[in-house]
């Protein structure tokens, strides 16, 4: 499952121009990848729905395509394949684990037993599983090798009977309960677990689950989910299976972390689960975290730029998304004929085209801004422009002209904002024309 999203992921970034069938493939494929993966079909349904409205519906616009959609990958995926920013404390605590027979849960409370005991906390093992035979010696022998305490009685049958006592002699700092599993969920094994809950009143109850479990993990988890308040998830056998999605999702579907990955047999194979290092590692983008924080900044740029207009404060960013709503308009032709400032600036019908071009040539003029000269354009002296030439491999002339348009631009823009404008007649006609959330800016 994972190779098959890193392998869309590589394919859809490594493309020079990407369009919306580009986009559309991709999303088909971490489908594809995520139902291979045993991520429930409904679950899947879920995380493509939710990445195309982000993309389609709700992208900035001053951010490419390409970054925001591999933005929104990543963040629907943790999402869905697991919160992991949580880890225990290292206090005294009382923690139950949970889960199917085989899944893992025994040598999995001697691997939290360990984790704890390297950080300093005197641990105890006890163990609750009074179904299986040898599931007494197996925990005790484990307590042993890696040197904790641990408390269990042999022959006795009730798990409340050995949890009280338990309660009573273990003096250690953290207490880790190991109960029974079943074969799968049923009535027996829910009430026997609530009953230990009960009990024992854990601070954590932790659902071990096994990376094999497959696309039944949905039920399994909403069952457990439904009959304890489970704080954490600890995915077992991640070195086993290629297949962990349908483990993954428990995190979303319980609204608890992953806390931790068993990637081996040996108490050592234990792994805090960091959701972000795994989604970045899915992705297989070893800058994911300059693309975030970048894509995050433009965001926060955009937003400001709203509020600008909004504000009706007039600088480059909003003389530059200007020009950009205006071509979006697709009638730039038209409009440009129109308005009076347009020209003001000297541009005749047959330099339009000409003018579609500076555009572009604008926006490379643009991007070679810093934040302040955006903000105030009447910076930008002659040694300024020579370098945002350089910088955007465009000539001095050009950064030139795009200033004196800019200078034409506010001066219309605070003639709008005083009504002087807007009683030209030919002005009228063009604000007929535009659509509403557009002039709502200008005016
Ligand atoms: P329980 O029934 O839930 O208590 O499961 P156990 O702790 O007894 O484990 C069942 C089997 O899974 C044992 O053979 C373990 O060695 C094995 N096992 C547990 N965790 C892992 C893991 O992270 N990776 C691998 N490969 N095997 C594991
Ligand atoms: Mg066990």
């Amino acid at each position: 499952m994972l190779d098959r999203i890193r392998e869309a992921v590589s394919k859809f970034t490594s493309k020079k121009k990407i369009d919306k069938r580009d986009l559309e493939e991709l999303i088909k494929e971490i489908q594809r990848a995520l139902i291979l993966g045993d991520v429930n079909i409904k679950i899947v349904f879920e995380i493509s729905e939710e990445i195309k409205k982000k993309i389609f519906e709700e992208k900035p616009e001053n951010i490419s395509l390409r970054d925001y959609t591999i933005k929104t990958i990543y963040e629907v995926l943790t999402k869905y394949l697991g919160k992991g920013d949580k880890t225990l404390e290292l206090k005294k605590q009382k923690i139950l684990l949970v889960g199917l027979y085989g899944t893992g849960k025994t040598t999995t409370a001697a691997k939290l037993g360990n984790y704890f005991k390297k950080r300093g906390l005197s641990v105890c093992l006890v163990c609750a599983d009074v179904h299986r035979a040898g599931a007494y010696h197996q925990l005790k022998q484990l307590a042993e090798k890696i040197g904790v305490g641990f408390y269990g009685q042999e022959n006795e049958k009730k798990v409340i009977n050995i949890l009280k006592k338990a309660l009573q002699e273990c003096k250690e700092d953290v207490i880790i309960v190991d109960s029974a599993g079943r074969d799968n969920v049923n009535e027996d094994l829910l009430k026997e677990i609530k009953e230990i809950h009960e009990n024992i009143n854990p601070d954590e109850i932790l659902l071990v689950i096994s990376a094999d479990i497959g696309s039944i993990a949905k039920d399994v988890v909403e069952k457990f989910k439904e009959t304890l308040p489970i704080t954490g998830i600890i995915i077992t056998k991640m070195d086993t299976s290629a297949k962990a999605g349908g483990a993954l999702v428990s995190s979303y579907l319980t609204n608890a972390p992953i806390l931790f990955i068993g990637t081996g047999e040996k108490i050592e194979d234990f792994e805090k689960f960091d959701s972000k290092r795994f989604v970045s590692r899915l992705l297989g983008m070893g800058d994911l975290e300059t693309l975030l924080e970048k894509v995050k900044e433009l965001e926060e740029e955009q937003k400001t730029i709203k509020e600008m207009i909004e504000k009706g404060e007039y600088n480059m960013y909003v003389f530059y998304e200007q020009l950009k709503a205006t071509q979006k308009m697709g009638s730039f032709q038209k409009i440009m004929e129109m308005i009076p400032g347009m020209n003001m600036l000297g541009v005749k019908k047959e330099e339009i085209e000409e003018q579609e071009e500076k555009v572009k040539k604008w926006k490379y003029i643009f991007d070679s801004m810093t934040k302040e000269e955006r903000l105030h354009p009447e910076i930008i002296n002659s040694s300024r422009i020579a370098r945002i030439a350089k910088g955007s491999g465009t000539k001095e002339e050009d950064v030139r002209e795009m200033l004196k348009a800019y200078k034409m631009s506010e001066k219309i823009f605070k003639g709008m904002k005083s009504g002087k404008l807007l009683k030209d007649p030919r002005m009228k006609k063009i604000l007929k024309m535009l659509p509403k959330d557009k002039i709502q800016g200008i005016m």
